[in-house]
């Protein structure tokens, strides 16, 4: 029987529920909002199931990387502008329902929670576009994996390289037609803050949320700011270093307790392509300008990822580039855990005790002073071209 003793050990990738004979798994969220495994004991019959699918609990030993990297680029521009970097993975999933097959991923619902689904028909595919930076919920998800794979059906899941360890060892077997695809993964913020969130900004907009993108490039791929549209018209634009979720999530106050101790950071990765943001182009491809529009950096670790790449090439751009050079600047985040915020434990309590979001982020990780004026200032500065001299300058005058 699964028992977390540590919560550093458990990824809520949900294997363990779903492989469970009886059903007696049930994912329950603890009170910073992530899921964890809880047992009925009653039902339990102890056939070891859940142990032995852990992904965390079984890691697989590290293999030698095969080193192929590109950087790569959609070559519609719109997909580019709603795409997180590059838009490379859409031209993935494009592909792939193009061929018949189906696409699991991340979407909001009506509510603006991040969960899992199954697309199969290219209209719906941008619903995946964009990162969604929360965990999302995956309760059931490899269950449908599977009976799609059983169906004869080409199909791509794309998650967290944990959700991805998670279901290949729920599958418990190759399949030709599976093809997955993780991405370097910081770590992932509490569903919790992110609805404390959501309501603090209703609250504060007057309205509810008609539309979230957490990169949105109005100012940029560089500046990206996380962009709000409410129901009165109204819009919140801030950036990374000033609004509370994206603030609580880069200091690492918001974040799973496993992902600052994850399995799955290493350069040989669970997927068959992994994907991420390419920061400069023009240190790996000199050639290139870089037209702060964004890359996509992938990884390629199989022959079926080789083959999914060479399926998009007349729908991308793609340079082929140094794997090391790749990880060392841009994919930091693919081997080295970001380290837990000293103050994490007091900043959920303080939720927990009905402090504001907006009061905890003041008092555990202050938005300093220079960055709230800059943030405000920014919108001026874009139009002045003064954002874009400064971004130049930062980039050494490329
Ligand atoms: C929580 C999180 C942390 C990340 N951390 C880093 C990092 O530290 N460094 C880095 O370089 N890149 C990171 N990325 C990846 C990066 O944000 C881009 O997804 C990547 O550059 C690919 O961009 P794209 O334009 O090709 O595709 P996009 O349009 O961004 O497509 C992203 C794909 O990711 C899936 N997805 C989105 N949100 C989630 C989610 N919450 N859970 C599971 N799947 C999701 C969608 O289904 C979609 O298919 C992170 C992404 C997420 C979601």
């Amino acid at each position: 029987m699964i028992t977390v003793t540590s919560k550093k050990d458990c990824c809520g990738c949900t294997a363990c529920a779903g492989v469970c004979p009886l059903g007696c798994i049930t994912m329950q969220a603890d009170s910073e909002g992530f899921v964890y495994p809880v047992i009925d004991a009653s039902k339990c019959i102890n056939c070891g199931k859940c142990d032995k699918i852990c992904p965390v609990q079984n890691r697989e030993p590290e293999t030698t990387p095969r080193k192929t990297a590109y950087i790569m680029r959609n070559n519609d521009a719109d997909i580019v502008r709603n795409s997180t970097s590059g838009g490379a993975t859409s031209a993935f999933c494009e592909a792939v329902v193009k061929e018949g097959g189906v696409v699991f991923g991340a979407v909001y619902d009506e509510s603006f929670r991040v969960m899992h689904r199954c697309i199969d028909n290219a209209e719906q595919l941008e619903l995946f576009r964009g990162s969604k930076y929360v965990q999302s919920n995956t309760e059931g998800i490899f269950a449908e994996v599977k009976k799609q794979l059983e169906s004869g059906r080409k199909t791509l899941f794309i998650g967290t390289p944990c959700q991805v360890a998670g279901l290949k060892r729920y599958l418990g077997r190759d399949y030709d037609r599976l093809l997955t695809i993780d991405f370097v993964c910081h770590a992932v913020p509490s569903p919790m803050v992110w609805d404390l969130y959501r309501k603090t900004m209703e609250k504060k907009f007057g309205a509810p949320i008609t539309s979230v993108n957490f990169r949105e490039k109005s100012f940029g791929y560089h500046s990206s700011t996380i962009t709000l549209t409410f129901a009165n018209g109204k819009k919140s634009q801030e950036n990374t270093l000033t609004d509370l979720m994206m603030k609580s999530f880069f200091d690492s106050i918001s974040t799973r307790p496993s992902c600052h101790e994850c399995a799955f950071r290493r350069a040989d990765r669970v997927s068959d392509l992994t994907v991420f943001d390419c920061w400069n182009i023009t240190r790996y491809v000199p050639s290139v300008k870089d037209d702060d529009k964004g890359y996509t950096a992938v990884l390629v670790h199989s022959d079926k990822g080789e083959e999914l790449l060479k399926s998009v090439a007349d729908k991308t751009v793609s340079y082929s580039a140094d794997f090391d050079l790749l990880l060392q600047y841009c994919g930091v985040m693919a081997l080295k855990n970001p380290p837990i915020h000293p103050q994490r434990d007091a900043f959920f309590e303080a939720l927990n005790n009905g402090t504001g979001l907006e009061q905890a982020v003041k008092t555990y990780i202050p938005v300093k002073l220079s960055r709230k004026v800059f943030g405000k200032t920014k919108r001026t500065l874009h139009r002045l071209g003064i954002l874009k001299l400064m971004k130049r300058i930062k980039a050494g005058g490329k």
